[in-house]
């Protein structure tokens, strides 16, 4: 992911900048993504390091912090504002269920054998493995019930 943030999108995205800043300058922040026309993702220095020692929470805020470019760099930052009436419309629930879906592929939890199975392959927090293999079994017995 750090070659995706480093080298692919400043090549093949015009206008993409990517930084890394100190911990104290970004106090209480991992990432943030720029939107309304801008293309910048910003991480905190230990969440770069974190990401390229592969460390799973890190992972999960660049993953984040990569749906926001993809799908709200193109709003207005009040269009990507949260409201409470629709947590689907909520940017921050978007790219959260971005990450989600982009860390741990839901043909590939069809076939891991349980949530710590998950974790190890897709290299993701034990919740986030969780989370997927439960709505994924979920989503297989639905499946099976109205097919
Ligand atoms: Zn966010």
């Amino acid at each position: 992911m750090v070659n995706l943030l480093e080298l692919v999108l400043p090549e093949v995205l015009p206008g993409f900048d990517f930084y890394v800043l100190p911990d104290e300058e970004m106090p209480g922040m991992a990432g943030v993504t720029a939107t309304g026309g801008q293309q910048t993702i910003i991480l905190s220095e230990s969440t770069y390091i974190g990401l390229c020692h592969g460390d799973r929470e890190a992972r999960h805020v660049a993953a984040h912090e990569l749906g926001h470019l993809v799908l709200h760099s193109a709003q207005t930052p009040m269009l990507a504002k949260r409201t409470r009436n629709d947590t689907r419309v909520d940017p921050e629930w978007q790219a959260d269920r971005f990450a989600d879906l982009w860390l741990v592929p839901t043909d590939g939890v069809r076939k891991c054998r349980s949530a710590k199975h998950v974790a190890a392959k897709y290299n993701v927090s034990d919740e986030l493995a969780e989370r997927r293999w439960t709505e994924v079994k979920i989503e297989g017995i639905q499946g099976e019930l109205f097919e």
